[in-house]
């Protein structure tokens, strides 16, 4: 197990607006404060990793191209912003439609935990002082598969998906709901950089400090 606590953030609906697929990297808008929220996660010293479920490889609707130029569109709308993601992790995979190799089951497409564990192994990820952060039920059924906090946002689907998980007495999955990413960062931080038990030996790096004023 890694070192370095992480928040794991669906893309379509959590950190860029639900618009069905996205098949061309113009389609890709950033939620409002989707970019500050990631600098403050920066800010912070956590890791800053989107996991997304990209099916529409699967299905044909768009070509790995055009899902590689949409997520460098993500990074560099972020970057022009002062924020940074230090991975993006896309399953490409749908275990009944299109053809092979992206139609196979696979352990990587959330609820199952397999993006989580790989951005764990690559990044020194520690799952276990980790958040994942989406607005769908599968998002947080990832999140408890990999042994992460499990976070709703009402944005995208998430509305909805709270209506639906308190509706069918499932509303415990979610560790907590927001209206936003943004209005989940301080209890992000509050719960990923809380001190550590008192019989750990190592002492907690400080985040880095930054000489912007942003
Ligand atoms: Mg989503
Ligand atoms: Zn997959």
């Amino acid at each position: 197990m890694g070192h370095r606590p992480a928040v794991f953030i669906d893309r379509d609906g959590t950190l860029t607006e639900e618009v069905g697929y996205v098949n061309h990297p113009s389609r890709l808008r950033l939620l409002p404060r989707s970019a500050e929220a990631i600098r403050r996660i920066n800010a912070a010293g956590l890791a800053a990793v989107v996991v997304t479920n990209q099916a529409g490889l699967a299905r044909g609707y768009f070509s790995v191209d055009v899902l590689r130029a949409t997520n460098e569109a993500l990074a560099e709308q972020l970057k022009d912003a002062g924020a940074h993601l230090d991975g993006v992790y896309v399953c490409p995979h749908h275990p009944t439609e299109g053809a092979p190799p992206y139609r196979t089951v696979c352990d990587c497409r959330k609820p199952a935990p397999g993006l989580l564990q790989r951005a764990a192994l690559e990044l020194d990820l520690d799952l276990t002082a980790s958040a994942m952060v989406g607005d769908k039920a599968s998002d947080l059924a990832a999140a408890r598969a990999a042994g992460c906090a499990a976070v709703l946002v009402r944005s995208g689907y998430g509305a909805r998906e709270e209506a639906r998980l308190v509706a069918e007495g499932r509303a415990d999955l979610a560790d907590a709901v927001f209206d936003s990413l943004a209005a989940a960062v301080p209890w992000l931080r509050a719960r990923l950089l809380a001190a550590p038990p008192p019989s750990s030996s190592s002492s907690p790096s400080p985040p880095p400090s930054s000489s912007s004023s942003q």
